[in-house]
């Protein structure tokens, strides 16, 4: 995956398209460059390494000239990150330059028929064969050419492209990975996300797949593949640079994790109308929903977690069995999924291939399929039969926390608005789950003013080598998404383990002093996992226990405590996971790593 940016205007585009990549890392950091259209040549620097290596070589683009430029930066799957390998890639005579976003499945016949014409490469990236195959097809028009080149092409890609032949004309184009179109005063933009073009406007067109933008300083035309115009509608985004920057905080995971009361409370608001949820995006009748035998859950990392979770939550008020499973795996094991079963995909980018793909793969057999995604316009969002937004508002950090806490609300909607449909939960049980959701956000503006505790936690523990996370039931299914915060950004190795199953191997792992973090918020199993703590504690754990704040006994079994105010056992992982969010950034904090872009990872994984 990775984020592209384009200027065409009568400013110098370099420090813009730089500006814009600053925003867009998330999407990719291991190498990034621009290039210009410089008086008739194509001019490009790029470099191995995050954006500040491209800002050094440009002397913050002011060394690189013009007012025509595209952007990229990566998030290698084609070739090592290096400085050849880094976008734009030129055509064999630099006449033609692209940025891309995805993967060119059939690159590598494509790239042995262009080296039989005697065309000549110069990366491993799948990339190039567009530009070479652009320079190979062209007979001097660029948009046709670039139609012809496209029926070529299998895979996913944004693109960018510039030519010197067409020196006042970018082209963009989209299929199955995001690609948006800026609206400017004389000058137009194309971006893979909002935040890269929001300094300059507001007023923005989403590109569909297949279609093809040609911009210019002062018109944009958006066409299909037959050439035929298409009428776009200008959407202006409503949120502003602030909410998509660090508004004061160090790490914009910081930010987010803050920011959690306001996400909970907006997806709330949006869906209690009188007391009641009101999900009008979800189109089933009370008779489909009961013809339903299975849920199937469908998600990868944090998402999946969150997966987890709503098995727990779906089964207790709807009684109907759930399967969560990780998107990657679905569907390579030819699943059994027909019309008899609701499938449920979440993802907070709305991009993220496996799930996107897993979710076809269940459409195809038959499901209904309701996602649950942040991003409006996504592609998981278009597809999906039913979408619920999250309003999170934009993630920056890859690390996720507000997005999983949205996540987390709207399963709670929905377990409500599906039980009273079903008629399996009691009026007043109905009634009290309202209560709790709507004090969602306040219980966890409590916990957040005592983050100080967490973070004198973190100080003393920070020099762990291995954590175990354990809990039993929702516990088990929050000690997932503890585990995964804590090594995704502090790399200490961690792992979640259903409190109960230690004994059956992992415990001989335990020695003097290895950090336990023992999950025991649900009330009915306090008593077994004070047994498992006590097992572990035998030999030689150091115990942090994290109970509802009306277990304080548990401080006589565990080193350490962290307690949270009380709600119903469904929605406890919403409560508990804010320590375990704050733990994991101190943890990380202190060992100086790179919090917003934890090594080898990426925001929206946008590639299989
Ligand atoms: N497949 C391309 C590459 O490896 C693009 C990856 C991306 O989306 O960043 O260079």
């Amino acid at each position: 995956m990775c984020g592209i940016v384009g200027y065409i205007g009568y400013e110098q585009a370099a420090p813009f398209l730089l500006s814009g990549l600053e925003r867009l890392e998330y999407r990719g950091y291991d190498s990034a460059g621009i290039c210009l259209n410089d008086g008739g040549e194509l001019v490009v620097k790029k470099s191995k390494g995050k954006l500040v290596e491209l800002k050094a070589l440009t002397q913050n683009g002011t060394n690189i000239h013009g007012t025509v430029g595209i952007g990229h930066t990566r998030w290698a799957t084609h070739g090592e990150p290096s400085d050849v390998n880094a976008h734009p890639h030129l055509s064999d005579s630099c006449r033609f330059a692209v940025v891309h976003n995805g993967i060119i499945e059939n690159y590598l016949q494509l790239k042995e028929y262009l080296i039989s014409k005697g065309v000549k490469f110069r990366s491993q990236t799948d990339t190039e064969v567009i530009a070479q195959l652009i320079e190979y097809y062209y007979q001097g028009d660029l948009v046709d050419t670039i139609i012809k080149v496209l029926s070529k092409l299998d895979g996913s890609y944004a693109l960018g492209v510039i030519s010197k032949d067409a020196p006042d004309e970018i082209i963009a184009v989209r299929k199955e990975s995001p690609l948006i179109i800026g609206l400017g005063e004389n000058e137009n933009y194309i971006a893979s996300d909002v935040p890269a073009i929001l300094s300059k406007t507001r007023r923005i067109y989403r590109l569909q797949n297949n279609e093809i933008a040609i911009l210019k300083r002062d018109s944009i035309k958006i066409i299909n593949t037959d050439k035929e115009e298409i009428a776009k509608t200008v959407e202006t985004v409503e949120w502003d640079l602030d909410a998509a920057e660090k508004g004061g905080y160090e790490h914009f995971m910081f930010k987010e994790i803050m920011e959690q009361p306001k996400a909970i409370r907006q997806t709330v608001a949006r869906h209690i109308k009188n007391g009641r949820v009101v999900l009008d995006e979800i189109r089933l009748t009370p008779e489909q929903l009961k013809s339903y035998n299975k849920i199937n859950i469908l998600a990868c990392g944090s998402a999946y977690h969150v997966g987890v979770v709503a098995k727990y939550v779906f089964e207790k008020t709807l009684r109907i069995p759930v399967e969560a499973d990780l998107a990657s795996e679905f569907r390579y094991r030819d699943p059994i999924v027909d019309d008899k079963t609701l499938t449920i995909v979440i993802s907070q980018s709305g991009e993220t291939a496996d799930t996107k793909e897993a979710m076809k793969e269940a459409q195809r057999r038959g499901s209904h399929v309701i996602a649950i995604v942040n991003v409006v316009g996504s592609a998981i969002a278009e597809e999906s039969d039913d979408v619920i937004y999250t309003l999170a508002g934009p993630e920056i950090a890859v690390a996720t926390t507000k997005a999983y806490s949205t996540q987390l609300a709207v399963i709670y909607l929905m377990a409500l608005h599906f039980g009273e449909m079903l008629g399996t939960i009691g009026k007043a049980e109905y009634d009290n789950y309202i209560t709790e959701l709507e004090a969602l956000p306040d219980k966890i503006s409590q916990i957040l003013e005592s983050e100080e505790k967490i973070q004198y936690l973190a100080s003393k523990l920070f020099n762990s080598r291995d954590v175990f996370f354990i809990g039993r039931n929702i516990d088990y299914a929050l000690s997932l998404e503890g585990s995964l915060k804590l090594k995704e950004i502090s790399y200490i190795h961690s792992e979640a383990y259903a409190a109960g199953e230690l004994k059956h191997g992992t415990i001989s792992l335990i020695e003097d002093g290895t950090l336990v973090i023992a999950l025991a918020t649900h009330e009915a199993l306090i008593a077994k996992t004070v047994s498992n703590i006590e097992e572990v504690r035998t030999r030689g754990a150091y115990v942090l226990c994290l109970a509802c704040e009306d277990h304080q006994e548990i401080k006589n079994v565990a080193q350490s405590t962290i307690f949270i105010p009380k709600t119903c056992d469904m929605m406890l992982p919403s409560l508990a996971v804010v320590p375990l969010q704050l733990f994991a950034y101190y943890v990380a904090s202190l060992k100086g790593c790179d919090i917003d872009k934890p090594r080898n990872l990426a925001k929206s994984v946008t590639v299989e």
